[in-house]
């Protein structure tokens, strides 16, 4: 499933020993490039299918405006470096963040955030219908 939403969405995966060349941050363990439509991975992330599942939600809801609206109703999964100093920036992280969440315990996720559920569930479904 995850291989098909990768291709639908068609972003290239890369991985990286040194992800602050490409994401500009010594501290990352990934970052998505919405220029190049590229993800990039580091090889020493703590947990790759997590970090892989965030910034696949980068990806998913770049251009997704209202995924920005529905995430002010919940409450960010972490707290954010202080450089994460624009709303937009924050509000970003935390669907990417939830996204995540959404993707490695769907089950749990249906039961304690239904609605964000349904949305994260209807995207991915509007990419397996192209
Ligand atoms: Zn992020």
């Amino acid at each position: 499933m995850i291989l098909e939403l990768i291709a639908a969405i068609g972003v290239s995966i890369l991985f990286t020993e040194n992800p602050q060349m490409t994401c500009g941050n010594a501290y990352s363990f990934g970052c998505y490039l919405p220029q190049k439509n590229e993800i990039h991975l580091s090889y020493y992330s703590k947990d790759i299918n997590h970090s892989l599942y965030h910034e696949l939600g980068h990806s998913i809801f770049y251009n997704d405006d209202y995924s920005r609206i529905i995430i002010k109703g919940y409450k960010p999964l972490q707290e954010y470096p202080s450089d994460y100093d624009t709303e937009r920036k924050i509000l970003d992280e935390t669907v990417a963040d939830y996204f995540a969440e959404f993707m490695l315990n769907n089950k749990e996720f249906s039961v304690k955030y239904p609605c964000l559920w349904l949305y994260f569930d209807e995207k991915i479904n509007s990419y397996s219908a192209i």
